[in-house]
């Protein structure tokens, strides 16, 4: 890292470590850095909450290149949208007939909703469409050549969550930090290496602006949501912003309310939901919606029958903006990261004239300077495969899958190939492994768990929060960098997940 010799997580006693862990847990429980806990019985409301898994001390990140992946968010939420715009490419990547659509089902099936929307009379008759991203990074720091740089890991484009967890999680340590001064254990713990985060305002703000771009001011958003959905309060914050800072309604429902709710005006397109009785007491009528903010829809599993499909495709077809729409969803596919590191693919999307902001030499060195080597496992016949074997020590392997616990690692890798059928190598990519820096440990909290803060070797993931309006006639693209999340996991897990328990929030300190 910036110093070699950064010992971290600084030394404490077992008694300070103690004292940190109160302070940190109720900090958080009395500041909404909360989950609700796994109830066996789910009463009509949640009568109590449990604190997130937290760290103790933030993590470092050197800060040139902390900076650096905020700037190039700019680019990332231009890329994206331009990709999501991009038809043909889309189509030969993750549709049915030439792409991961094909052997993919999952993909197949939201790429069949678009397809058959575009083909149909009206055609697409919301252009606008609005995204909140979070592109994921890890500390690259391979002891071969001594480099300390950021590698993207993924760029999520639906769902993407932790945004105002990750606000509540930077102010706890700031808070630990005054209060006891970390006990003097570290010169980097001082308040000017602890960076501003306010991901809330910012996550609204992109939700207000496509509420406003749709322009029916006493329209609602939809939050279409998980049944049993443990992380509500990351949800509700935005929704509390929402209705304080910009006097906007929010209802959340599940695609299986929506099923019974939700309505599309024939002629008009507008999209009407019928809101559950305890939800809003006052207006039982069906409520215009502007904009439709996916926390659910980005795994299979939230489509248990081909109509739930049918739901999304109803909503899309509506004249609300969607937060994915399908194609924005599609491009965020690791197929298509993937594909962005084929010669010339950035420069399509980046430097063609026909786009209204057209980026440099340098911009694109900077993108490409955060990627590890990918690539397709149906590439050039038996190659992809057998490149794969070879490098599976140093490799991960990914299919279109969002979430966590769906990639295969290493060891894994070889008799994982063995065992898949050819006609599914085109659903999955291979990646280099990032090379965490070694030794860096923090102290880990879990609610429930024995109690008590462990200490361990970890590994951290930056993430880098952004939204992006954009499919207007003119090409442009409203956007902006609002934030970020550490996610801190033990060194001997392969995955990260917050919500999938392997993994708990942390926070920056630039070093
Ligand atoms: P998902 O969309 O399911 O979150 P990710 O691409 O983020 O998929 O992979 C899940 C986790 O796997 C990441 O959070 C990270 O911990 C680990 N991971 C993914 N890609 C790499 C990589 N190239 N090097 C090291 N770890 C990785
Ligand atoms: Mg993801
Ligand atoms: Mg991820």
């Amino acid at each position: 890292m910036a110093s070699p010799t950064l010992q971290w997580p600084p030394d404490i006693t077992e008694s300070e470590a103690e004292t940190l862990t109160l302070l940190a847990t109720t900090y958080a429980l009395s500041h909404g850095l909360v989950y609700l806990p796994v109830a066996s019985i789910q009463p009509p409301a949640p009568t109590s909450s449990i604190h997130a898994p937290l760290s103790l001390f933030p993590s470092p990140i050197p800060r040139n290149q902390f900076e650096k992946a905020r700037r190039l968010q700019n680019t990332y939420n231009v890329l994206y949208a331009r990709v999501a715009t991009d038809v043909e490419f889309l189509d030969r990547v993750m549709g049915e007939e030439q792409g991961v659509g094909q052997v993919d089902e999952f993909t197949g099936q939201l790429w069949r909703q678009w397809k058959r929307l575009r083909s149909r009379e009206a055609g697409i008759v919301q252009k606008l469409h609005l995204g909140l991203f979070r592109s994921d990074y890890m500390v690259h720091a391979p002891q071969s050549t001594g480099d300390v740089s950021l590698k993207q890991v993924e760029f999520n484009t639906i769902s993407s969550s932790f945004g105002t967890l990750s606000q509540r999680s930077a102010q706890m340590h700031r808070y630990l930090h005054s209060s006891t001064g970390y006990f003097g254990s570290s010169p980097y713990l001082k308040s000017e290496n602890f960076p501003p985060n306010s991901t809330t305002s910012g996550l609204a703000e992109g939700l207000a602006a496509a509420h406003r771009a749709y322009g029916v001011p006493e329209s609602r958003i939809l939050f279409v949501v998980q049944p049993n959905e443990r992380n509500v309060f990351d949800q509700r914050f935005l929704e509390y912003e929402l209705l304080e800072k910009h006097s906007i309604h929010v209802i959340r429902q599940t695609f299986d309310e929506l099923a019974i709710s939700a309505e599309v005006d024939p002629q008009t397109h507008v999209l009407r939901i019928r809101p559950q009785s305890k939800q809003l007491a006052d207006s039982p009528s069906a409520v215009e919606i502007s904009t439709v903010y996916f926390r659910a829809g980005y795994t299979p599993t939230d489509y248990p029958t081909p109509a739930h499909y049918d739901i999304r495709g109803l909503l899309e077809s509506s004249r609300a903006i969607q937060c994915p729409s399908i194609p924005l969803q599609l491009a965020g596919g690791k197929k298509v990261q993937e594909e962005l590191t084929k010669p010339g693919v950035l420069e399509h999307f980046l430097c063609s004239t026909t786009h209204a902001k057209v980026f440099t030499a340098e911009d694109l060195a900077d993108i490409r300077s955060t990627w590890m080597e990918m690539w397709s496992l149906d590439q050039g016949g038996d190659e992809g495969v057998s490149r794969a074997r070879e490098h599976s020590a140093n490799l991960v392997l990914k299919p279109q899958r969002e979430g966590g616990g769906n990639n295969v690692y290493k060891d894994a890798i070889p008799a994982f190939l063995d065992s898949l059928p050819e006609k599914e190598r085109a659903a999955w990519i291979a990646m280099r492994l990032i090379a965490a820096p070694k030794g860096l440990g923090n102290y880990l909290v879990r609610a429930g768990g024995t109690g008590g803060a462990v200490k361990t070797n970890v590994i951290s993931e930056l993430g880098i929060f952004g939204w992006a309006l954009f499919g207007g006639d003119d090409g442009s693209v409203d956007e902006k960098e609002v934030g970020w999340l550490v996610r801190t996991k033990g060194e001997d897990s392969n995955e990260g997940g917050v919500a999938a328990g392997f993994s708990v929030l942390d926070s920056v300190v630039l070093v």
